[in-house]
């Protein structure tokens, strides 16, 4: 039978593994000890896909892969940057003078977000020097960029003084400085739910997080109980290793055609069509109505995707909440089949990867993250995971796609000082 590569999630403390790590590849390329090593953990939605940028609703928890990161301040504007990546290949780069897209490659998400923190009124913010060890798998759909730029942003916050990261509307702006990186500095989109996550999850719990601009950070977010252990459940996530590339122009168009939809229903962002629509007596026929306005199938598919999908947050919780997971689970099919079927974003290995789950017995699975490849995740009953996970890899391994790989995850903490 076919086995399945299991992802282990490093230790965390001042002498667990992931500090360790970045302490080691720090000292052996700088000859001397960093002033400290902070962590930031990936996450996996559970529901709301693709509702952020619309001002939706979603629910992320943080994973317990993490990325760690050992860092000490400069006196210049150089930052040294190193990666467990490509150990070898240290690089540098200047924050003096530096403009929007002024550094490519990786070092485009930490530099990033030194010159987004200066712009943002702390002129404090100096060069630094840096090693990054992470065991979130890269390009996977379970954010190893946020975690990245949120680990950076959380040591700059130390380094430089900036006192923001001891409270939550200070790890907002901490947040924000993480999200121009990504987009100003790195040239990849983000909506700010990986961001949100990384520095706002609690152990044991799902944020649910609401993405209207209007909100501040004491209202946007709440903490949703959500204890796979007391439940008799686990939350499998299986990396599909299809190829991820958002930056090929399909999430931008998604984002494009939502805020053209916007436009035309003449509301600020389509969470007003869908509070409008989930708030009207009969939602069905609200929702009928809203798509006539628009001019061509797949905007309507693509508006029918988003509205449904912030519905479904808030129906998930609930009934979670209540112990009703075979709703629960039913949730996350009609998710994952929204967003196979309206918004267009999976992929035959994601779709494949949700029906040998389903198949195999889980309460309900979704693909999870930007989509066109990536990850899944399944809800199942406790002790099942590894069973899903190695029908999933068969199914893989009959359809010729490469070897998937597994983790069975528990919601974890956000973004903290390891040492
Ligand atoms: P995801 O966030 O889903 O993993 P992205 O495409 O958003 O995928 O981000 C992946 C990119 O982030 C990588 O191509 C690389 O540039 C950068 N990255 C993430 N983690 C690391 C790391 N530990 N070291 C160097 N670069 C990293
Ligand atoms: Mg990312």
């Amino acid at each position: 039978t076919t086995t399945v590569e299991f992802m282990q999630a490093w230790t965390q403390g001042a002498d667990g593994q992931g500090a360790t790590k970045a302490r080691e590849l720090f000292q052996k390329v700088y000859g001397e000890d960093p002033q400290g090593v902070w962590s930031a953990p990936g996450r996996v939605n559970l529901i709301g896909e693709h509702t952020d940028y619309n001002a939706g609703l979603c629910l992320p928890i943080a994973l317990p892969t993490r990325t760690y990161v050992a860092a000490s301040p400069r006196t210049d504007s150089r930052v040294r940057l190193v990666s467990t990546m490509d150990p070898e290949h240290p690089v540098q780069a200047d924050l003096d003078g530096l403009q929007a897209r002024g550094v490519s490659g990786w070092a485009a998400y930490p530099v990033g977000v030194a010159w987004a923190l200066q712009r943002d009124g702390f002129p404090q913010v100096q060069g630094f020097d840096l090693a990054l060890a992470s065991c979130v798998p890269v390009g996977s759909g379970l954010s190893s960029s946020a975690a990245m730029t949120c680990a950076v942003a959380l040591a700059l916050d130390d380094l430089f003084a900036l006192g923001l990261g001891g409270d939550e509307a200070g790890r907002v702006r901490l947040i924000q400085a993480a999200i121009t990186a990504e987009n100003d500095m790195a040239g990849a989109s983000t909506g700010g739910m990986d961001q949100s996550a990384s520095m706002r999850c609690r152990s044991g719990c799902a944020l649910r997080l609401d993405c209207r601009p209007e909100l501040d950070a004491m209202s946007n977010v709440r903490q949703v109980p959500f204890d796979l252990e007391a439940a008799g459940l686990e939350l499998l996530v299986v990396d599909t290793r299809a190829q991820h590339q958002l930056n090929d122009g399909q999430y931008d168009q998604r984002r494009a055609t939502c805020e053209q939809a916007a436009h035309l229903l003449r509301v600020a962002n389509l969470r007003q069509a869908a509070d409008q629509v989930n708030g009207a007596a009969d939602p069905p026929s609200a929702l009928a109505a809203l798509l006539e306005q628009l001019p061509d199938e797949t905007m309507r598919r693509r508006v029918r995707h988003v509205i449904s999908e912030i519905g479904r947050v808030d129906r998930f919780i609930e009934a979670f909440g209540r112990g009703d997971y075979v709703l629960a689970g039913r949730l996350f099919n009609a998710s994952h089949d929204s967003l196979r079927d309206d918004y267009e974003v999976t992929c035959p290995e994601l779709d494949e990867a949700v029906d040998a789950a389903r198949q195999g017995g889980a309460y309900g699975a979704r693909m999870t993250g930007g989509g066109f490849g990536g990850s899944i995740i399944a809800l199942a009953d406790a002790g099942k995971g590894s069973d899903l996970a190695r029908e999933i890899a068969e199914r893989f391994v009959s359809k010729g796609f490469k070897s998937p790989r597994a983790l069975i995850a528990l919601p974890s903490s956000a973004a903290a000082r390891e040492s």
